[in-house]
């Protein structure tokens, strides 16, 4: 936020709060080059969190609906369920910094960035998640995907 005493956009915030009716935050803020000190009003954002499906249309963020797909993904995988609300909560992170500008996501890039973060965790997990994900149009598809990370059956 600038600086009204010297212009500078760097500032720190010493001390948020919301006000009484709750749709609004007041913080107070120390400019990082003068060390004015300020106080800025923002609104809180009523437009829903949405996620832009393949058709087009738009639903709310759930984030029980992302946390359920990547714990089904991860069933009975050596991943703890502690590290696995830490990687729902990662990428819900990641999908609101991404559609921050606009308050919506696709559901291609929400994917994305669940494959992304499974592939770095459990393969097994990444192309169970990635068959239901990507909706394969055909088996060729699918052993692409798994010759792509390189996962072998073993059983
Ligand atoms: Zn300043």
């Amino acid at each position: 936020m600038r600086c009204p005493a010297c212009g500078q956009m760097e500032d720190k915030v010493i001390e948020s709060r919301s006000m009484a009716n709750g749709d609004c935050i007041r913080r107070r803020r120390e400019c990082t080059a003068c060390h004015h000190r300020f106080t800025s009003y923002e609104r809180i954002e009523e437009k829903p969190f949405m996620v832009v499906k393949r058709d087009g249309r738009r639903e709310p963020f759930e984030r029980e609906k992302l946390a359920r797909g990547i714990e089904r993904a991860l069933e009975k995988r050596p991943v703890s369920t502690s590290y696995t609300e830490l990687i729902v909560a990662e990428i819900e992170d990641q999908a609101y910094n991404i559609g921050k500008v606009t308050r919506e996501i696709s559901t291609s890039d929400l994917g994305e960035l669940v494959l992304q973060r499974l592939n770095s965790v459990d393969k097994v997990a990444y192309i169970r998640f990635a068959s239901v994900y990507k909706h394969f149009n055909d088996l060729d598809e699918f052993i692409q995907e798994v010759q792509k990370v390189g996962v072998r059956e073993n059983n």
